[in-house]
């Protein structure tokens, strides 16, 4: 895919009719799109971390298939949530913040190690501000935000079984506990706090390419058996 800041992400946005959300801090559009029918969504985003751009391509990749789809399932797709990141190479934002400890759970919390800088309050960043408005405007049944170097299906919220379906299907472990503190993180947002399933699924480290096959099997799974998924696609009762 090359460079995912320039002409290639652009052809990538016109040809899957993604449209522009909002801005980053440095004005770069935030591009997304909301796939089937009517239904409350599932939502799933990539690129949150500007040095892990395997999650971008994987998540370009969902949405030709999508798109190819005749019936997919409600779901709002962001591949880059952090552009500026992603057009420097850099975990953090523009304004050197981690978004992915940015968002307004309870356990957002100001101290911070070096390089995990939250911002100075919760969603004070625009690319998660953005996030946020979206989840309030649409509402979701559940979330997937795809990140690396990992290589498991991380859950949080009642996301046990959904995750090990995940996990059957591309050979990541499913992993209830990454190991580490995530205070103001999306999954302690909407998983621990509001109660809904969240998988963060992390891909191995590097680009895609080796594993490309395999990030497909669990995206694909993760739409798959999403909670709600089901009866959505259950013909309504007459
Ligand atoms: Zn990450």
């Amino acid at each position: 895919m090359g460079d995912l800041s320039g002409p290639s992400l652009l052809e990538a946005v016109e040809a899957l009719g993604l449209s522009e959300l909002g801005r980053s801090a440095l004005g770069r559009p935030i591009w997304g799109r909301r796939f089937g029918g009517p239904g409350v969504p599932l939502l799933i985003i990539g690129g949150i971390h500007g040095d892990e751009p395997s999650s971008v391509e994987a998540l370009l990749d969902l949405a030709v298939r999508l798109a190819a789809s005749g019936d997919p399932p409600p779901l709002f797709l962001i591949p880059v949530a952090n552009p500026d990141g992603i057009a420097r190479g850099a975990k953090n934002s523009a304004r050197d913040v981690d978004l992915n400890r940015n968002f307004p759970a309870r356990s957002f919390a100001a101290a911070h190690a070096p390089g995990y800088f939250p911002g100075p309050a919760p969603l004070s960043e625009p690319e998660t501000r953005l996030v946020a408005e979206l989840v309030d405007r649409e509402g979701v049944r559940g979330a997937v935000a795809v990140h690396a170097p990992l290589a498991c299906i991380n859950y949080d919220g009642p996301a046990a079984a959904w995750a090990g379906a995940v996990a059957a299907a591309c050979g990541w472990p499913a992993r209830g506990d990454i190991g580490y503190p995530t205070p103001g993180s999306f999954g302690s947002w909407l998983g621990l706090d509001r109660g809904l399933p969240i998988l963060t699924i992390e891909l191995p480290p590097g680009p895609l390419e080796p594993f490309r096959q395999s990030a497909a099997d669990a995206l694909d799974a993760a739409v798959a058996h999403a909670p709600g998924a089901a009866s959505v696609a259950d013909p309504p009762d007459k």
